[in-house]
């Protein structure tokens, strides 16, 4: 994205577990500090499996964060001179995410939100779909089907987990394909 300077747009980078987000996400955020851009990244306080001050890929690309309780909390700690700001797993926070999104692109922010569009039913997994539908730029991202090798826009769950999301999930789920799918009853 390039667009006059001083205009803020979101851009979300959603998909299945192990698709690529957070490697994505810390892709945006390297390439911008390369442009001497200033940078804050946020995640949600219950998202401390790997760490609680980094956001961490699967292949264990990391880059420091601020551990957040709600998306209020992240416009509070928006400092002075902030260009981009980018958010990991942003299925973890609710709707109000939204309008910080909104809020921090009206201010002239660059908003780089990466998580999961769907639940471990392949149920629309708000507040992704919301920002998807207001973000300037959308980047699906697939991972690979363990089942069968195609592209995979699924999370399967393979074991019980409490509640919607597993936090510490790697072992709890896998990449999955339409085909391969079956939702976990
Ligand atoms: P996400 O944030 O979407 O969960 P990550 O960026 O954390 O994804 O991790 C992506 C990495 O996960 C890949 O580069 C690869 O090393 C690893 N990986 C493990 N299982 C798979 C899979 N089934 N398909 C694709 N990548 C996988
Ligand atoms: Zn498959």
């Amino acid at each position: 994205p390039h667009k006059h300077p001083g205009t803020g747009w979101i851009e979300v980078i959603a998909g299945s577990m192990f698709s690529g987000k957070s490697e994505e996400l810390i892709r945006r955020i390297r390439r911008a500090k390369i442009a001497r851009q200033k940078v804050q990244v946020f995640k949600h306080k219950i998202d401390a499996r790997y760490s609680a001050d980094h956001i961490v890929s699967h292949s264990d690309m990391r880059h420091e964060s601020i551990a957040v309780e709600s998306a209020a909390e992240i416009l509070a700690r928006i400092e002075p001179g902030t260009e981009v700001v980018g958010i990991d797993e942003g299925q973890f926070f609710d709707n109000d995410l939204v309008d910080v999104a909104n809020e921090l692109a009206r201010r002239g922010i660059r908003v780089i939100i990466a998580g999961l569009d769907q639940d471990y039913m392949g149920r629309p997994f708000e507040p992704m779909p919301q920002l998807l539908a207001i973000a300037e730029y959308i980047t699906k991202t697939h991972a690979i089907c363990v089942r069968c090798g195609q592209p995979a826009n699924y999370s399967q769950r393979i074991a019980p987990v409490e509640g919607r999301v597993a936090v510490g999930a790697a072992d709890l789920y896998e990449a999955r394909c339409r085909r391969c799918f079956v939702p976990y009853a």
